[in-house]
């Protein structure tokens, strides 16, 4: 049986966060003589360290709980801070299920944990019995997986079983025809739900990533967290996004045409041996020879992902604006291997 208590990092559990000027009085009027600010200019105060504007925006978006909603400075914060919450290091061990993404990886390898790798398989899928038979920390799953675009099948069967957290990776969900788990982070309280602004928002630049999970487990997040985690200025770009949902569904409808037309146009060419099936906004493509082709795609400046080191010969190719993809599909015609 899963235990949150028993789960977390012994200094954790007894850590007693930073408290901040502004964790002590939060009103909003009155003279703040408390912070050491600059009181003249328009940036001069900091921002607020539980960015309460922005997770009411979300909670009316996603029909979730403001307590179920932890906001990080990107994805990679929220995931560097799931190992500091629960991974003591050079002792604990989190499980990844590669080809997938990088960062789980690098992350663990900064916060000195060892990494069980468990392969997808041929099909790009949870190897489910190995995984149960495995005890570890945490299980990071993608899905939509990246590199391969798929969705994972068996997560929830993980969740039920597995002895840790199982973190899941969403960054693509909002492209896929798979339903996010965020509303079931009160039914398991091992689950965190991970998503982003960087990709169907097309907010990169401004750093926003999003932890679902039940409310003891944000909780840990916020005491661990920086306290000043994410800038005033991208809280407001954040909201100001999730206020234009309207741009949000008509990107994500063209995204979704483009890659069908892409998948069409790379079929039809030789130097393209097989076309994985997407549900993010990515193609994974098997070439005859993808550093060949990567280098020629490049001297058109034309930058895709090359990811022959993961899964022979694949690049993976990012689905752009309808002109770019002209491009793309024109240089790929020319080459000659
Ligand atoms: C792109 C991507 C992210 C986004 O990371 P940010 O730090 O939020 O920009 C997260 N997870 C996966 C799997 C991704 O491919």
């Amino acid at each position: 049986m899963f235990q949150l208590e028993k789960t977390i990092r012994t200094n954790i559990l007894a850590l007693k966060p930073y408290s901040s000027a502004r964790d002590e009085f939060n009103g909003k009027d009155g003279i703040f003589l408390d912070a050491n600010e600059n009181p003249f200019g328009n940036l001069n105060r900091y921002p607020d360290p539980y960015h309460k504007v922005l997770k009411e925006k979300l909670s009316e978006l996603k029909n979730s709980s403001t307590e179920n909603i932890f906001v990080g400075n990107g994805s990679d914060e929220v995931i560097d801070l799931v190992f500091r919450i629960f991974c003591t290091p050079g002792k604990d061990k989190v499980i990844v299920c590669p080809p997938t993404y990088g960062m789980y990886q690098v992350s663990a390898n900064i916060n000195d944990v060892e990494i069980i790798s468990i392969p997808l398989n041929e099909n790009f899928q949870l190897d489910v019995e190995k995984i149960l038979k495995t005890k570890a920390k945490i299980i990071f799953l993608c899905s939509p997986n990246n590199p391969t675009a798929n969705n994972l099948e068996n997560i929830e069967t993980i969740i039920k079983k597995f002895n840790g957290i199982v973190f899941v990776d969403e960054a693509y969900i909002d492209f896929s025809t798979q339903e996010s788990l965020l509303h079931k982070v009160n039914d398991y309280p091992n689950l965190i739900v991970s998503q982003t602004l960087s990709k169907a928002w097309g907010r990169a630049a401004i750093r926003i990533g999003i932890a679902y999970a039940n409310k003891q487990i944000i909780s840990y997040y916020n005491k661990v967290k920086p306290p000043y985690n994410v800038s005033q200025i991208n809280q407001h770009e954040a909201i100001n996004a999730f206020d234009d949902t309207e741009t949000f569904t008509k990107n994500i409808k063209t995204i979704l045409a483009q890659r069908s037309w892409l998948e069409k146009q790379l079929s039809s060419l030789s130097i393209v041996e097989r076309i994985y099936p997407s549900d993010a906004n990515f193609v994974l493509v098997k070439t005859i020879n993808a550093n060949a082709i990567y280098q020629k795609l490049v001297e058109e400046k034309i930058v895709v992902r090359n990811r022959h080191s993961v899964v022979e010969n694949c690049l993976r190719i990012t689905v752009g604006e309808p002109f770019e993809n002209v491009k793309l599909i024109d240089s790929l015609k020319k080459i000659e291997l």
